[in-house]
């Protein structure tokens, strides 16, 4: 404490930052306050039962005012371009008079413990501009619960004026389908000639994709992207149509090369005009809520479950039993799932 500047002290007392009441931060987020936005966030990735219901309360404050916006999911492996593209798109949108928030679902960083996405000096264009807002994916947490947070957190960014969301995640397969249930458009980005693009296919992500973009269309690799983007035309073309009526689109970007973008930008325009004349858009979003609902429940009941004293007490002998096969797995969740009934 004695190392503080001695006039941090006075500064602060001046500016109400700290203890905001719940009113006070829904205000500030509707009016477009940045700082009320940022803290709210931060409350909603606490773990602090107080913070949390802190957060619910402005979520709650902040639904009537939220929707109103694009959003996009965009997803690749780590190094395939995102946070160039995003930097590229994201500049590009402003241009366009666009407000733009950025958030990820980084399910590797509650392994490693930092996060490798959304990260501000990953892109340095948007980072400087106030109609930007980048944030981080939480350090901590399963899949699940990051998402719920991101969930949470569009509502925020749209409530605060942010009319396009982008949510970015690495190309791992279940954050992919988090985020699909989340967002209106799902963008991958893939390099050609990489071998990427197989994977892609073998984990059924291909299915979600709307708008195919190859990145780093540039010297040495036109060619391969101009082979690859005739491939996926055609293998795209093999998939079932989408719910959405739409036919997945193929694109090519050169971040470095600032070339590409205009297009994407014009075909995206095309996919919300198709999915708002039929009502996808609307159709999509009220499913999405529904399973917000459902997934909210499923994580209560779970919680509930294990943190049940006479279940947790039972649940260590019952496993016991399972692995020397006294009982078998089903007999014992049902046993075990009568006794939670009993005792709750
Ligand atoms: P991320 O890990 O998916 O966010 O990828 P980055 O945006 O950090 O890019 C990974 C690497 O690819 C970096 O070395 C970039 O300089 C390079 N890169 C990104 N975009 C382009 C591009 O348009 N052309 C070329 N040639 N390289 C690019």
């Amino acid at each position: 404490m004695n190392n503080l500047n001695p006039n941090i002290k006075k500064l602060l007392k001046g500016i109400k930052t700290v203890n905001l009441t719940v009113d006070e931060t829904a205000d500030g987020i509707i009016k477009g306050d940045r700082n009320a936005l940022s803290r709210a966030i931060t409350k909603l990735e606490s773990f602090i039962p107080e913070d949390q219901k802190f957060a619910e309360e402005v979520v709650k404050k902040c639904l009537p005012y939220s929707g109103n916006s694009r959003r996009i999911g965009i997803t690749g492996v780590p190094g395939v371009g995102k946070s160039s593209f995003i930097d590229y798109f994201g500049e590009k949108l402003i241009d366009l008079g666009k407000k733009i928030a950025i958030l990820a679902i980084d399910p590797s960083s509650s392994v490693s413990g930092g996060s490798i996405l959304g990260d501000k000096t990953r892109m340095e264009t948007l980072s400087s501009k106030m109609e930007a807002f980048i944030r981080p994916s939480p350090t901590a947490g399963t899949l699940g619960g990051v998402a719920a947070k991101t969930r949470e957190s569009i509502i925020l960014c749209e409530a605060a004026g942010f009319d396009t969301i982008i949510i970015e995640t690495v190309g791992v397969g279940q954050s992919e389908i988090a985020v699909s249930s989340m967002v209106d458009v799902f963008m991958m980005l893939l390099v050609a000639g990489t071998g990427d693009e197989l994977q892609g296919i073998k984990r059924g992500i291909m299915e979600m994709v709307d708008i195919l973009v190859f990145t780093k269309d540039d010297g040495d690799n036109i060619n391969r992207t101009k082979i690859n983007k005739k491939q996926f035309e055609i293998a795209l073309k093999m998939f079932p149509v989408k719910d959405s009526g739409w036919i997945p689109k193929v694109l090519s970007v050169s971040a470095h090369e600032k070339k590409g973008i205009e297009d994407i930008i014009k075909i995206l325009d095309v996919f919300f005009e198709h999915i708002t004349s039929n009502n996808y858009l609307i159709e999509n979003r009220q499913n999405q809520s529904v399973r917000w609902l459902n997934d909210r429940i499923t994580m209560l009941l779970k919680n509930s479950f294990y943190q049940n004293h006479r279940i947790a007490e039972l649940l260590k002998t019952v496993e016991k039993d399972v692995v020397e096969k006294k009982i078998s797995p089903i007999t014992a969740a049902n046993e075990l799932f009568n006794e939670y009934l009993k005792s709750s």
